[in-house]
């Protein structure tokens, strides 16, 4: 019997990549999502690369424990993969009790779930904003947490630290925290992608964009810091490689492979691309000009980050195999995909 993974906000950016590469490699899935933040454009998209009409899909919100459970009732779950939750930085410093409300309560209620219906693997979706200005790059695991300079990021080292005491305490719960440096993207189908809502926040969605005429100029955040180009470096990674990540996680899990009942692993490429970088590649790759200018910095962003990548090329077995170019293509195509459909 196949075992089946449960994918909170799987309708989402990284839920939906995530799902696709879950039924790939043959696990069921059964597919949770509030739709706070999305539309059921990659849930759809995700059927079609599958050629599965049939996943299962539960409209819901995870800070209702009642159902959760009725969920955790209804299906025999192996694994949880925690993604339902708010990401905008901005917002969380305006609103933080929305955000600590929100996304604590919604992991603590999905391991209340877990650990009631007999114990359950759990991949926590964290991040590396967790590590703050590293003071030693690239960053490995054993790097210091830094205090966080927002609720949002202070929300995913809280449940990071939420499943490594659950792991201790409740026998039959298993955990393992990824921490995703700069995902970008989209599936090579264009069929999903990222769809940010109003203005968007994160470098490559303003890219594509500012390319495709639906904003004027992209602002580059700063070209005054102490990098070779003055601009900011992080460290980019395929959605599609990022979600393989997740398939690996699960199954290292699900195979009684882990050697602590809660790991992390830093999920990134290892190379360091400033934005300027970025931004001159998609410029190539895609034969555009794209209009940008220098702008003053972005309050809270670090000068630079980058992953070792070595545990989770050792222990996942994993490793980022996508070329920025590839990605960049992709994140293209899916803009343009969207501009086609908006026309339909
Ligand atoms: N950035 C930028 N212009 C934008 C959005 C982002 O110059 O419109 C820069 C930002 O300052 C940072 C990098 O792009 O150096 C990545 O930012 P993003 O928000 O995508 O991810 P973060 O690293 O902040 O999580």
């Amino acid at each position: 019997m196949s075992k089946r993974v449960l994918v909170s906000g799987g309708a989402g950016f990284i839920g939906s990549h995530v799902t696709v590469e879950l039924i790939q490699a043959g696990y069921e899935v059964v597919v949770a999502d509030d739709m706070s933040n999305c539309d059921l454009t990659c849930f759809e998209g995700v059927k079609k690369i599958t050629g599965r009409e049939d996943i299962p899909f539960v409209k819901m919100n995870f800070c209702d424990l009642d159902a959760v459970n009725r969920l955790f009732d209804g299906y025999r779950i192996d694994a949880v993969i925690h993604f339902a939750a708010f990401k905008a930085v901005g917002e969380s410093v305006a609103e933080p009790i929305k955000y600590y409300t929100n996304n604590l309560s919604s992991f603590l209620n999905v391991l209340e779930a877990a650990r009631t219906h007999g114990g359950c693997n759990v991949l926590f979706s964290s991040s590396a904003t967790v590590y703050g200005e590293p003071e030693k790059l690239p960053v490995t695991e054993a790097s210091p947490r830094q205090s966080a300079t927002s609720p949002y990021g202070n929300t995913k080292q809280i449940c990071e630290d939420i499943l490594r005491d659950s792991v201790k305490a409740y026998p039959g719960l298993k955990g393992i925290a990824l921490r995703y440096f700069n995902p970008i993207g989209a599936h090579p189908s264009a069929l999903i992608g990222e769809l940010p809502r109003g203005v968007p926040n994160n470098l490559v969605p303003f890219i594509t964009q500012t390319a495709i005429g639906k904003r004027e100029c992209l602002s580059i955040f700063g070209n005054d810091y102490p990098t070779e180009d003055g601009t900011c470096l992080r460290d980019y990674i395929d959605i599609v490689d990022l979600a393989k990540a997740h398939v690996y996680a699960v199954r290292r899990m699900l195979d009684g492979k882990m050697e602590q009942d809660y790991e992390i692993f830093n999920i990134g490429t290892g190379r360091p691309v400033s934005v300027l970088e970025l931004v001159t590649t998609f410029e190539k790759v895609n034969h555009l000009k794209l209009n940008y200018k220098f702008a003053p910095r972005r309050a809270g962003d670090v000068t630079a980050i980058w992953a070792d990548p070595t545990l989770a090329n050792q222990k996942l077995g994993w490793k980022a195999e996508r070329t920025v170019e590839e990605t960049l293509s992709a994140a293209w195509a899916w803009e343009k995909r969207l501009a086609e459909r908006a026309h339909e």
